[in-house]
């Protein structure tokens, strides 16, 4: 049948529900999500109206925070250690506000999220064992990203969602009962190629004051730029979505994560 094709567009609207695609609602089968993040603070700021909105429907959502967010401060006086812990402690908070019950600390020294084998056997770990129906991290193709955690971390989300299935890779933690997990459903946040909106309209306020809870981030002068700057996203992704506010990401099918020279185009 497919060899009867002789149009891309068209060829690209069969294939899509050839893999059963469907951007319609991604979240539909979801029951547990695992929002990864670079630092304590980035899923609330990339993604707090949507996990509101799962945990209210009932969906559990778990955060990764892959670093400990020890540098985030322009204060001499507090050191690395304390301002780890502090950010700790507003981080739990912000998570319970939106519903979330669980973090999974990685720990790994802030400004130095390593590109490593070990980092990546430390998420295809976290997937095993959690095995969530779907995964949401940065996008690391977000363009001028220029702070190296974020791009990390979207690599390594995607390398951990690809081997994870694999019952060769890492092989150690099958042989010690971890099953092989695949993610069915995988989304980018923090993105320039938004193709599924959530309208955070009646959260946006909650979000902001669940943003504002990482005190020792958003001090008064700070928050004086960074409100602005939070709605003005909030109204971009919201403009595109046909509502006031809204919270961007991008879905796409796992065969579209590699090799393929039209992803870009879903
Ligand atoms: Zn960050």
């Amino acid at each position: 049948m497919f060899e009867d094709v002789n149009d891309f567009e068209d060829a690209l609207e069969k294939l899509l529900k050839e893999l059963e695609f469907d951007l319609s609602n991604p979240f539909e089968e979801v029951e547990k999500v695992l929002c990864i993040e670079p630092h304590p603070d980035d899923c609330v700021i990339g993604l707090g109206g949507t996990i509101k909105k799962l945990t209210d429907a009932g969906v559990e959502v778990v955060y990764v925070c892959m670093t400990d967010g020890s540098m985030g401060t322009l204060d001499d006086d507090l050191s690395s250690h304390e301002l780890a812990i502090v950010r700790k402690r507003e981080e739990e908070e912000s998570a319970r506000m939106l519903g979330v019950k669980r973090i999974i600390w990685l720990d790994y020294r802030d400004t130095e999220l390593p590109y490593t084998r070990e980092a990546r056997k430390d998420l295809v770990k976290i997937i095993r064992a959690e095995k969530p129906d779907a995964v949401l991290a940065p996008d690391p193709w977000l363009p001028y990203e220029a702070h190296p955690d974020h791009r990390r971390a979207g690599f390594l989300a995607l390398d951990a969602v690809a081997f994870s299935q694999l019952p060769n890779f890492a092989s150690t933690d099958v042989a010690a009962g971890l099953e092989p997990h695949q993610v069915e459903v995988f989304g980018f946040y923090y993105t320039a190629k938004p193709n599924y909106f959530v309208d955070i309209t009646d959260v946006m306020e909650l979000k902001l004051r669940a943003i504002r809870a990482h005190r020792s981030q958003f001090t008064d002068d700070v928050w004086e730029k960074w409100e602005p700057f939070l709605r003005t996203v909030a109204l971009y992704y919201g403009k595109k979505a046909g509502v006031k506010y809204a919270e961007g990401l991008r879905f796409m099918p796992g065969m579209f994560l590699h090799i393929t020279p039209f992803a870009e185009l879903i």
